[in-house]
């Protein structure tokens, strides 16, 4: 398992490296990562400060509620970023990693918000709201 990892968005205009380790993936079924990536979310995570931008000129933030907001791109519409206010720590989309993670899913939340159009893959924790 690689010690530092980059990532972007598709069109180059957010770049970042994050130094590891990085948590597990957690994925989310809720509705708000439902509408804001098309399906579900499946993010690691870090202490906010072991994540360097390289480039950010079309990242914005979207408070998706009160007390967190989501990293996206501007131009190619990626999502990247989870914050909530005061944590110290940022969630980020396993999707936009590049090359190999090493990483596993751990835990699956708000599966009780999930689509009905596929199932949870057995080996993982289940909540049905967070965890
Ligand atoms: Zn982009
Ligand atoms: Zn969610």
């Amino acid at each position: 398992m690689p010690d530092d990892y980059k990532g972007s968005c598709l069109c180059g205009g957010v770049i970042y490296e994050v130094r590891g380790p990085l948590r597990p993936v957690v994925a989310c079924h809720c509705t708000q990562c439902r509408k804001t990536t098309g399906h579900h979310v499946a993010a690691t995570g870090a202490p906010a400060e072991a994540l360097t931008m390289t480039a950010s000129e079309t990242l914005a933030w979207y408070r998706s509620s009160p007390a967190a907001e989501r990293g996206f791109c501007t131009r190619c519409g990626s999502n990247l970023f989870w914050r909530k206010d005061g944590s110290g720590r940022i969630s980020i989309w396993a999707g936009t990693l590049d090359g190999p993670t090493g990483l596993t899913i751990e835990r699956h939340i708000f599966a009780a918000s999930k689509g009905d159009y596929y199932e949870i893959a057995p080996g993982a924790l289940v909540f049905p709201e967070s965890d």
